[in-house]
């Protein structure tokens, strides 16, 4: 995740007071778990991940399974768990595996489409303690629920984030950008003022599930700058203002470096400094600080990687399965700098982008190590040449455009 706000409250401190701010040392920890604790789901969405469908799965894990995992995740210095599905919600006992998360003190997010949050729903939310809610809006009314394949879905999930809001509840919307929806994006950001949702997530498109299965319908690489600009100016006048509103990004480690830029047209005296925060931040996660545990509790480098298994708590802890390299994907996430190859190898950003995502890379090209095709930043930027590539694996073409620099 790319915390947009983060950088830029520092930035308006920087302005304010002629001093960029410390930086705060944060101890050694585990990775963030992003927990799928269930794949059935209301919903049939078209960049789903998961594959999610309105059934049940066959072994799932059971509760005193999840409880035995979130003892060994405490004991490995994991801070936070984001419970997920399919739709988190259709789980009997997530309640249940919510208190245990509290009372063992984790960081404890949602994250659901929303439709099922009724009054009495956001009640139980609150009443449960979760820190943070996440509510996917993918676009306004008709975008939203053609996306999402039902009629009604975007009333609802707007519903849900008003429930939540009257009971207290941190709430935030989360969109993932595509060909299909980018033209809503602006009246989303001014929905979020509207219904008083504080955190704006920006996911890029990842190729993983029906995302894969629709890559073809990626944001042109144009769409995904303008895009970008326009959230970075809503995170500025944010930080300019003192709120705490958020903007965070995901799925798009070059978001780093387009950032960097931003500054450097605008306040190139702090660019230096952000430069080292961004190196500090280190790009993309997987396989290090973000983990994921799916339903049946199979461990993968982060949820995109569902295609990738590296091992079941059933069989391992996943402190042990985290700590394995000898999976040759585990061990090239882990090693520093990634091996990665095309213009990604010689990029003048790779210290801040760490390569990006790599599941993109390898479900256009089958080779995981490539260049990132969802870099959206131009040879002239990266310093780097793109590296033409043929595969059986190849479908869709990687939308590169030259873009003058700004
Ligand atoms: S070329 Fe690769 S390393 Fe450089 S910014 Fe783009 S994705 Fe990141």
């Amino acid at each position: 995740m790319f915390r947009i706000s983060q950088y830029l409250r520092e930035l308006a401190q920087a302005e304010a007071t002629g001093s960029y701010p410390a930086v705060r040392e944060r101890g050694a920890r585990g990775p963030v778990v992003i927990w799928n604790l269930i794949r059935r789901c209301n919903l049939t969405c078209k960049h789903c991940y998961a594959l999610s469908a309105d059934h049940d799965y066959a072994g799932e894990l059971s509760l005193p399974e999840v409880f035995t995992v979130m003892d060994d995740l405490k004991a490995f210095g994991v801070p936070a768990l984001i419970l997920s599905g399919g739709e988190p919600l259709l789980r009997p006992d997530l309640f249940e595996i919510a208190a245990r998360a509290r009372q063992r003190g984790f960081y404890t997010g949602l994250s659901t489409n929303g439709t099922l949050i009724d009054a009495p729903m956001a009640a139980r939310i609150a009443q449960a303690g979760f820190d943070y809610v996440g509510i996917s809006l993918d676009g306004l009314r008709a975008t939203h629920d053609k996306f999402r394949r039902l009629e009604g879905a975007f009333d609802r999930s707007l519903a849900a984030i008003g429930h939540l809001g009257q009971v207290g509840v941190k709430v935030g919307l989360r969109y993932t950008m595509t060909a299909m929806n980018g033209h809503d994006l602006p009246a989303l950001l001014a929905l979020m003022q509207e219904v008083g949702a504080h955190k704006f997530y920006f996911s890029h498109l990842n190729y993983a599930g029906r995302g894969n299965i629709h890559r073809d319908k990626d944001a042109h690489h144009q769409s995904t700058r303008a895009a970008m600009d326009l959230l970075f100016d809503h995170a500025w006048a944010a930080a300019r203002a003192g709120s705490l509103d958020d903007y965070v990004s995901g799925n798009n480690d070059a978001d780093g470096p387009y950032l960097l830029q931003w500054v450097r047209q605008r306040l190139p005296q702090w660019e230096g400094a952000l430069r080292q925060r961004l190196v500090a931040w280190g790009g993309n996660a997987s396989g290090q600080m973000v983990a994921n545990i799916d339903n049946l509790g199979h461990v993968h480098p982060d949820t995109m990687w569902w295609h990738h298994d590296l091992g079941s708590v059933r069989e391992r802890p996943f402190s042990q399965i985290w700590n394995d390299t000898s999976d040759p994907m585990m061990a090239g996430l882990k090693q520093h700098p990634r091996p990665v190859q095309g213009r990604c190898a010689s990029c003048q950003y790779l210290a801040i982008c760490n390569g990006n995502t790599r599941v993109r890379a390898q479900q256009l090209t089958g080779n995981p190590w490539f260049e990132d095709p969802g870099c959206y930043l131009s040879d002239a930027e990266v310093g780097a040449a793109s590296t033409p590539f043929e595969s059986p694996a190849k479908k869709g073409t990687r939308r590169t455009i030259e873009i003058a620099h700004a």
